[in-house]
């Protein structure tokens, strides 16, 4: 068997990716399939924590710009995106895979409160962990939860599960035909040449951590499990030049 480049990875899902091709929502089919291939991924060995985003449901941001106060509308945020990882749990129990949520926002009577130890414990006996909530404040997003949990379980990577766009490309490829793809970036470069991969806090952390960051496409089938066995797929993310 091909031994995995990675023994500990934290899957960022963007909450649009759980919408199907409705592209708002929550379409249980396409959790579902999700969920099927994470256990996969999952029944090889591989210790999985997930961030999912809410953008599915709702983005603060644009709400604050229509008037609403901009903590209660990232309160609300962060509320969607529980809805998203009590979706994703239960798809990915009845797959068989012990799961937990874990969320920033103590809500005792749906899901544990994040406590980093209890969370490394979950992965060493095979549980996924599932972090709702973000990190728990106004001004950030899942991309930045994803990198600050990534650093603080200590994974080997973030695999940035993209919606239809298979890496990153030095222009928008959905304006801008001859966009050209990367295969491989460092964290400065994405920086310094202001990549919209993840916000700037996001790669910050993910530089300072010495954290790989795999940008790939979600949509076709089998990708994870490339991307955990090193397969050069989307663009590679790093501190090595
Ligand atoms: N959010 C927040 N703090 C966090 C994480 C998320 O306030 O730590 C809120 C914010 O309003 C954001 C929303 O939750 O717009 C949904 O998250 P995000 O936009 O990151 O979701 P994604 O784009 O990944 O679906």
């Amino acid at each position: 068997m091909v031994q995995p480049k990675y023994k500990r990875v934290l899957i960022k899902l963007s909450g649009e990716a759980l919408a199907g091709d409705r592209g708002v929502g929550i379409d249980i089919k396409t959790v579902q399939e999700m969920a099927k291939e994470i256990a996969e991924v999952h029944a090889s060995g591989i210790q999985i924590a997930l961030v999912i985003g809410g953008g599915n449901l709702w983005r603060g941001e644009p709400a604050a710009e229509a008037g609403m106060d901009r903590v209660q509308a990232d309160y609300t945020g962060m509320l969607g995106t529980v809805m998203n990882a009590l979706v994703m749990a239960d798809s990915l129990q009845q797959e068989g895979v012990d799961t937990r949520v874990q969320t920033a926002i103590a809500m005792h009577n749906v899901a544990e409160p994040y406590i980093r130890g209890r969370a490394l414990r979950h992965l060493e006996k095979n549980r996924v962990v599932i972090f709702g909530a973000g990190i728990g404040s106004p001004y950030f997003s899942t991309d930045t939860t994803a990198a600050l949990r990534a650093a603080e379980i200590e994974a080997d990577a973030i695999l940035m599960a993209k919606n239809g766009v298979d890496g990153v490309y030095n222009d928008d490829p959905r304006k801008n035909a001859d966009a050209v793809k990367f295969d491989e970036l460092t964290h400065g470069e994405v920086i310094k040449r202001g990549l919209k991969i993840m916000d700037a806090t996001a790669s910050a952390i993910s530089m300072d951590n010495d954290i790989d960051l795999v940008v790939f496409n979600m949509n076709e089938p089998g990708n994870i499990k490339r991307v955990v066995l090193g397969e050069q797929i989307g663009t590679t993310v790093s501190n090595k030049a």
